[in-house]
């Protein structure tokens, strides 16, 4: 049997007013100093790389939805805002031969903007 006392903890922890040893019973060893496994630095260093991988991980999901919803809502803003922009294209003539004064809420309005796109000459469209 080793008589010796255990050693104790070298480990700091944050009092609230200054550093004091941790001094719970240390069962590891580094460095010639002895230290418990909370303070243990190659412990240490491993809680710290493991917590930093988690949330790196997590960090990367976080970044990859993100960009994945941003980019649906770009496209939506994108095909409103060319929605809009392609109302406005429509003569007002359209809508008066189509017997409306204004074209909202009208589902005859894709037709009349497939119409204008045609007549200007707009080839991306009519594709719906
Ligand atoms: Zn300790």
């Amino acid at each position: 049997m080793n008589a010796a006392p255990k050693p104790k903890c070298d480990g700091l922890v944050w009092s609230g007013f200054s550093n004091v040893f941790c001094g719970r019973n240390a069962g590891y060893e580094h460095e010639g100093r002895h230290f418990c496994k909370t303070h243990h630095p190659p412990s240490m260093k491993e809680r710290s790389d493991k917590s930093f991988q988690l949330y790196k991980e997590k960090w990367e999901k976080i970044a990859a939805a993100r960009t994945a919803s941003e980019t649906a809502a770009d496209e939506m803003a994108q095909n409103a805002a060319r929605y809009l922009w392609l109302r406005t294209r429509v003569p007002h003539k359209a809508y008066r031969e189509m017997g409306l004064i204004n074209a909202y809420g009208c589902e005859e309005i894709d037709v009349a903007i497939d119409a204008a796109m045609i007549e200007s000459g707009d080839t991306t469209s009519g594709k719906r």
